[in-house]
């Protein structure tokens, strides 16, 4: 039994100073203020020196990370969870780009072959694949070579059952609505990505079960005050997520601040959209067939096109309370509870109390991540006063 004692328990919900947390297995037991002392000999004891206990973050969309790219090489998704957890992230999903579609049936064998034994990091929720009907006008990184007009045939083997959990496509291609009912109906997330549509079109297939949006304003028709476009019915409607990549470079930080305003933090997920780079120094990363440059915090193609991030999530939530002035409480639903509402998992995820998930990260109070624990194991420590 893992007992993290002197923390302040801090989640969307609630602040609890002076509590301690204690975990049974890979649950929460109990969260207590001002407990009792503890007898040490039946339990394992993390000083938690006043600092946040917050719950783990879950990262919806990234790449690879430490070198290695999911789409290229799917069977990296383990060792870059390994290393996740230095981050804060105790679940996430790994993000496949445009692909053939034998890479995408490759990384499903992966997922469904289990976590290999050496493996105790992220959670892997299942997988994010951003493609391949996209709209080649609005490519990024994206190969057009390997983009495809929705058909049913492609997406016969996924479901949240067979490891994938969110698709990216652009509702406007022909097909595209047929398509999202059919995701839906597997128990899949359908987001509006790399996109032309306009208003109306977005507007439809939110009816039909789109949820989200996938790094709101990058690879979109932009904002336009009399065709609002993709973004504006991503924005405006209650029932739809919208992912940001809040590193200062994919959106203004002005406009993040404006954002975080308008649709309130439940509405608002960040994502790291890392690539390969993430964790490295500057030099060339893959990210798909891509050759990436990444220098001075940005990941791009020859061309200036952006390729993805290199960006942390912790730094994520911390760039976004700088850039919105918003306190960490109120960041935090952006990493936990919103993504785990989105994902079905409220009931698991996202909160610290009794029964829920023990994902956890000790945050200094210059919000650094201190230790993570991913189903009641620590995986991640790093050096503090108290331990
Ligand atoms: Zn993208």
């Amino acid at each position: 039994m893992l007992r993290i004692k002197n923390v302040s328990v801090l989640t969307p919900q609630r602040m609890l100073e002076n509590a301690q947390v204690v975990l049974d297995g890979a649950k929460i037991k109990s969260v207590e203020v001002e407990p009792e002392i503890v007898d040490k000999n039946d339990s394992t004891l993390l000083d938690g020196e006043g600092n946040y206990l917050v719950p783990g973050f879950i990262d919806m969309q990234i790449n690879g990370g430490f070198g290695w790219d999911f789409t290229e090489q799917p069977d990296t998704i383990w060792k870059v969870g390994n290393q996740l957890p230095k981050y804060g992230v105790t679940s996430f999903l790994p993000t496949m780009i445009t692909a053939p579609l034998e890479k995408y049936s490759q990384a499903q064998d992966i997922l469904q072959s289990g976590l290999p034994q050496d493996c105790t990091g992220s959670n892997v929720l299942g997988l994010h694949i951003e493609g391949p009907f996209l709209n080649p006008e609005k490519r990024g990184a994206h190969d057009p070579r390997f983009m495809r007009s929705p058909n049913l045939k492609d997406v016969d083997g996924w479901s949240m059952g067979n490891g994938v959990m969110m698709v990216t496509l652009a509702p406007e291609l022909e097909g595209a609505q047929e398509m999202i009912s059919h995701l839906v109906e597997r128990g899949i997330i359908v987001s509006a990505g790399h996109t032309l549509a306009n208003f109306d079109e977005t507007q439809k297939a939110i009816a039909g079960g789109l949820r989200y949006g996938t790094h709101l304003f990058n690879a979109m028709r932009p904002l336009h005050h009399r065709e609002p476009g993709v973004a504006g019915a991503l924005l405006t409607n209650e029932n739809v997520i919208v992912g940001i990549i809040p590193d200062g470079i994919h959106i203004h930080p002005a406009l993040l601040e404006s954002i975080y305003h308008l649709v309130a933090p439940q509405r608002l997920n960040l994502v790291s959209d890392a690539m390969a780079g993430l964790g490295m120094s500057s030099g060339v990363y893959k990210l798909g067939p891509n050759s990436v440059h990444v220098s001075g915090g940005e990941a791009c193609l020859e061309d200036g096109s952006l390729a993805g991030s290199v960006l942390s999530l912790d730094q994520g939530l911390r760039n976004l309370i700088d850039f919105a002035d918003c306190s960490l409480q109120d960041a935090l639903h952006t990493v936990t509870t919103t993504p785990a509402r989105l994902l079905g998992l409220s009931h698991q995820k996202g909160q610290i109390a009794p029964g829920y998930d023990a994902d956890l990260v000790l945050l200094s109070h210059d919000l650094q991540v201190l230790a993570t624990v991913v189903n009641g194991r620590m995986v991640y420590q790093r050096d503090y006063e108290g331990n």
